[in-house]
C-alpha cells in the first residue's frame, strides 16, 4: 500500500501534457529554424556579422531549452526507472509469497485427499462390519425360531428331555452356552462395528478441520492472486511511462545533436567573414595556457571515460583542470568569440572562441555571471573571458577546456607541451 502511495505521488510529479508541449514547442522551433539554415548558402553573402550573432543567439537559445528538457526528461525518467525497479521487486515478493501458499494448499490438499482415502476405506470396512453383523443376528434368529418351530431341539424341548436332574443340569448348562455363543458372536460383531465407527468419526474430524484449512488458504490464495495482479498492472504502467520517457529522450537527443550541427554551420559562417578579412584579430603567439600557472592538475582527461554524473560510458569532449573558484580563465590565443551563453545543464557558463584556420576552443562551467565577453567581440591572446566555477554538470569548482580543428575534437593537453600536468584519472 505504502509502495503504490509512492508511486502515484511520483506520477502526479511527472507532468507529461507539460512535457509533450515542450518537445512539440522545440519541435516547432526546429521546424522554423530548418528552412533558415537550408537558405543559408544564398544568404551567406548578404549576411552581416550583427545578424549571423543574432542567428547563433538563437540557436543557442533553442539548444540551451533543449538541453534543459532533456535533463528534466532524464530526471523523471530516473524516477519512473527507480519506481519500476521497486514494483518490480514489490512483485516479485508477492509472487514468492504466493509460490509459499500455493505449497501450503497443495501439501493441505495433500493430506486431505490422504484422508479422504482412509475415511472410504473405514467406511467399506463400516459397510463390512455391518453387514456380518446384521447377518449373525439374522442367523441367531432364524436358529432360535427353526429350533422352536421343529420342536426337536428347541431350548424347552431340550430341557424338557431330561431324564434326570442331573441330566436336566446338563441340559441348562448347555442351553445357556449355547445363548451365551449365540449373544457373544452378536456382541463382538457390534464391538467390531462400534470400532469402525469411532474410527470413521475420528478421521471425519481431522478432514473437517483440514477442509476448513483449506477453505482458509483458497481465500488467502485469491487475495495473494489479486495483489500481484495488481502489482503486475503497476509494474506495467510504469514499463509503459518509462518506454515513453525514453522516447522522448531519444527525440530530444536527436534535436540537440540537430541544433549541435547549426552552431557548428555558424561557426563556419564566422570562419568565411574571418577569410574575407570582413573580420580580423591577431592570434599571437603559440598557445597561452588559460589559468594562472600552477593549476596543471587534470582531474579528467580527454577521450573514453565514465561519465560522473550518469555512470554511462561515453567520450570526454576536453580536458577538466581543477582550479580555485574565482580563478580568472585566459584566452589561449586572439579570436572572435562564437559563443557566450549559459547552458545549465552541460557547459554551464561557456565561451566558445574562433581562432580562424579551422581552430577553435571552448570554456565551461565557469562562474555564474562571471563572462566578460560576448558573441562577435574580437578577443586577444591571454584575455580573461571569466572565472572558474561549477556550473552546469560539474561537481566541483574546474575548467572544462576543449580544442576543435576543422570541427574534430582533439586533446587540448597537446597545446601545451612544456606544461607538466598532474593527472588524476
Ligand atoms: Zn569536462
Amino acid at each position: 500500500m505504502a509502495n503504490q502511495t509512492q508511486n502515484k505521488k511520483h506520477r502526479k510529479k511527472i507532468d507529461w501534457r507539460r512535457v509533450f508541449v515542450g518537445v512539440l514547442a522545440a519541435m516547432l522551433a526546429l521546424a522554423l529554424i530548418l528552412p533558415l539554415v537550408g537558405n543559408l548558402g544564398t544568404l551567406a553573402r548578404a549576411v552581416s556579422q550583427s545578424e549571423l550573432k543574432d542567428q547563433i543567439s538563437s540557436l543557442k537559445g533553442d539548444a540551451a531549452a533543449a538541453t534543459a528538457r532533456k535533463k528534466e526528461l532524464e530526471d523523471q525518467l530516473k524516477a519512473i526507472e527507480s519506481d519500476k525497479a521497486q514494483a518490480l521487486k514489490k512483485k516479485q515478493l508477492l509472487d514468492q509469497q504466493l509460490a509459499a501458499i500455493d505449497e501450503e494448499v497443495a501439501n493441505t490438499q495433500s493430506q486431505i485427499d490422504t484422508y479422504t482415502t482412509l475415511i472410504s476405506q473405514q467406511e467399506e470396512a463400516l459397510a463390512v462390519a455391518q453387514v456380518k453383523e446384521a447377518d449373525a443376528y439374522e442367523r441367531f434368529c432364524q436358529r432360535a425360531r427353526a429350533m422352536e418351530e421343529a420342536g426337536d431341539i428347541s431350548y424347552l424341548s431340550v430341557l424338557f428331555q431330561a431324564d434326570s436332574y442331573a441330566d436336566l443340569l446338563d441340559r441348562m448348562a448347555m442351553v445357556d452356552e449355547i445363548v451365551a455363543y449365540d449373544n457373544s458372536v452378536v456382541e463382538a460383531l457390534a464391538a467390531a462395528r462400534s470400532e469402525v465407527e469411532a474410527t470413521l468419526a475420528d478421521l471425519s474430524e481431522t478432514k473437517a478441520g483440514l477442509d476448513e484449512q483449506k477453505a482458509l488458504l483458497d481465500t488467502q490464495r485469491a487475495e495473494q492472486a489479486e495483489k500481484v495482479k495488481q502489482a503486475q498492472a503497476v509494474f506495467d504502467e510504469l514499463k509503459k511511462e518509462a518506454s515513453a520517457a525514453e522516447a522522448l529522450v531519444a527525440a530530444e537527443e536527436a534535436e540537440e545533436k540537430k541544433i549541435a550541427a547549426q552552431i557548428a554551420a555558424k561557426q563556419k559562417e564566422l570562419d568565411k567573414l574571418i577569410a574575407e578579412q570582413k573580420i580580423t584579430f591577431t592570434t599571437g603567439s603559440g598557445y597561452a595556457y588559460p589559468l594562472p600557472s600552477g593549476y596543471t592538475t587534470i582531474t579528467s582527461k580527454f577521450g573514453p571515460r565514465t561519465h560522473p554524473l550518469t555512470g554511462k560510458y561515453n567520450v570526454h569532449t576536453g580536458i577538466d583542470i581543477a582550479a580555485a573558484g574565482g580563478t580568472p580563465v585566459y584566452a589561449v590565443q586572439g579570436g572572435v568569440v562564437a559563443i557566450s551563453a549559459y547552458a545549465p545543464s552541460s557547459y554551464g557558463e561557456y565561451v566558445v572562441i574562433n581562432h580562424g584556420g579551422g581552430v577553435v576552443t571552448l570554456y565551461a562551467h565557469m562562474q555564474r555571471g562571471s563572462r566578460k565577453v560576448k558573441e562577435g567581440d574580437i578577443v586577444k591572446q591571454g584575455q580573461t573571458l571569466g572565472l572558474v566555477g561549477m556550473t552546469g554538470s560539474a561537481t566541483g569548482n574546474h575548467l572544462h577546456l576543449e580544442y576543435k580543428v576543422n570541427g574534430v575534437r582533439k586533446d587540448p593537453k597537446t597545446l601545451f607541451p612544456s606544461v607538466k600536468f598532474t593527472i588524476w584519472d
